[in-house]
């Protein structure tokens, strides 16, 4: 077996969470009667300090729904140029919401108060209307930046100065979470609305949950539907999220050490042109000139380990539930030997 470096999103249910999964009571989500369902989708909104949440099968589509909801076609969405909603959702926004991003260059992933002040547009007939901004944490392109939750703040403060509604994508959030040592209620308490994976580090098969008030929940429930997203006795999945926020948030910390250990190896290697901070479990690192990405990774398959060549001279790593250190030191001989 490779040991797969390529996303978080490739580990498989431990034998626990299988065995709530096969303990679930279920239902029919789409009448409101799966307890599972229920249960996962009430103990998120608690976590978060929220009022109410959606059980949705993919961060994509608890992403789109959210945009869909905050947003009229013609209006305009706020992100970085390397945000998840806008390079890697097929072009949802337009084709969901008929909305155009205006897409600023930030730091690792992320964006400024400053930044986003200067580009909401007046009200003026050329103009599209500025809506919403949303945010990601942590940052995939960034490398898996995690934002300061006092910037976060200057955000949502413009966004409130002008009428803005502020959605987070936290695919990765209880990353972000785990590595600075922020609560996820400090983080209900600024957005109007947070999707979180359960389908990538918390190691679920699928899933992702909506999080914010009640009106916009009810409103979501119904894009859900229309995106064909009602799903019926989706409580044995649900079951499998419910083990997640119970059982794997706190050992994220593991992964973010495996990712230090191997960042530290790749340091002092003479094919690695540079490397982005890590500051939790992904890494990116730059190849040197002679060095192909894609020729780098092809060598490292043959020596049994998956990662993915993210540009050309970009390779990503991304340590996850299905790392042991057995295999992070297994990584480490070969990058030392390369
Ligand atoms: C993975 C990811 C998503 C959603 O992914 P799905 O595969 O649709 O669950 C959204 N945003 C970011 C930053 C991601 O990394």
């Amino acid at each position: 077996m490779p040991i797969d470096l390529r996303s978080d999103t490739v580990t498989r249910p431990t034998p626990a969470m299988l065995e709530a999964m096969m303990q679930a009571r279920v239902g029919d989500d789409v009448f409101g009667e799966d307890p599972s369902v229920n249960q996962l989708e009430s103990m998120a909104a608690r976590l978060f300090g929220m009022e109410a949440a959606l059980y949705c099968p993919t961060g994509t589509m608890s992403n789109q729904i959210a945009i869909k909801c905050h947003t009229q076609p013609g209006d305009e969405v706020i992100c970085e140029k390397n945000a998840h909603v806008y390079i890697y959702e097929g072009g949802g926004i337009a084709f969901n919401s008929g909305s155009q991003v205006r897409a600023l260059e930030g730091d690792r992933g992320r964006i400024t108060a400053e930044q986003v002040s200067m580009v909401i547009n007046p009200d003026d007939v050329h103009k599209a209307r500025t809506s919403l901004v949303a945010l990601e944490n942590t940052c995939n392109r960034g490398g898996g930046s995690c934002y300061d939750l006092e910037e976060v703040k200057k955000i949502q403060q413009v966004c409130s100065d002008n009428q803005l509604k502020l959605h987070l994508d936290g695919a990765r959030l209880f990353n972000a979470l785990v590595a600075t040592g922020r609560s996820a209620a400090e983080f209900g308490r600024v957005f109007d609305s947070i999707s979180v994976c359960l389908n990538k580090g918390m190691g679920c098969p699928i899933g992702s949950i909506l999080i914010g008030r009640t009106n916009f929940i009810r409103q979501a429930r119904r894009i859900r539907k229309v995106f064909g997203g009602g799903m019926r006795q989706a409580g044995f999945m649900a079951a499998a999220g419910v083990y997640a926020l119970e059982n794997n948030i706190d050992r994220l910390a593991q992964d973010h050490a495996h990712a230090r250990q191997i960042a530290a190896v790749l340091e002092k290697k003479g094919f690695v042109k540079s490397i982005m901070p890590v500051e939790t479990n992904i890494i990116i690192f730059e190849t040197e000139g002679g060095t192909c990405a894609k020729d780098l990774a092809q060598h490292l398959k043959e020596k049994g380990i998956l990662a993915i060549a993210i540009a050309a001279n970009q390779i990503r790593f991304v340590t996850h539930l299905d790392i042991t250190s057995e295999m992070v030191a297994k990584v480490i001989e070969v990058i030392e030997e390369l």
